[in-house]
């Protein structure tokens, strides 16, 4: 699987479904609700992600990355 980019208001994520283990940690420290996991992290509103990067900070596998605009 390979890198998959969501274009938002705020920022651009990106994950890196290889690396992700669906371990739900992006999920418990967005306090924006924009991921989902089911066999992977997905972002499900990445026009509500508010930048504050819990989440590039907390996921063990560094599948993570949070782009500014
Ligand atoms: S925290 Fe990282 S490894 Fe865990 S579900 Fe989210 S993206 Fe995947
Ligand atoms: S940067 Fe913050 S608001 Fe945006 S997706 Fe990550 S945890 Fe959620």
């Amino acid at each position: 699987m390979p890198v998959v980019k969501y274009e938002g208001e705020n920022s651009d994520i990106l994950i890196d479904e290889d690396k992700c283990t669906a371990c739900g940690t992006c999920v418990d420290v967005c306090p924006s609700d924009v991921y989902e996991v089911g066999d992977v992290s997905k972002v499900v509103d990445v026009d509500e992600c508010l930048v504050c990067m819990a989440c590039v900070d907390s996921c063990p596998e560094e599948a993570i990355k949070v782009i500014e605009k």
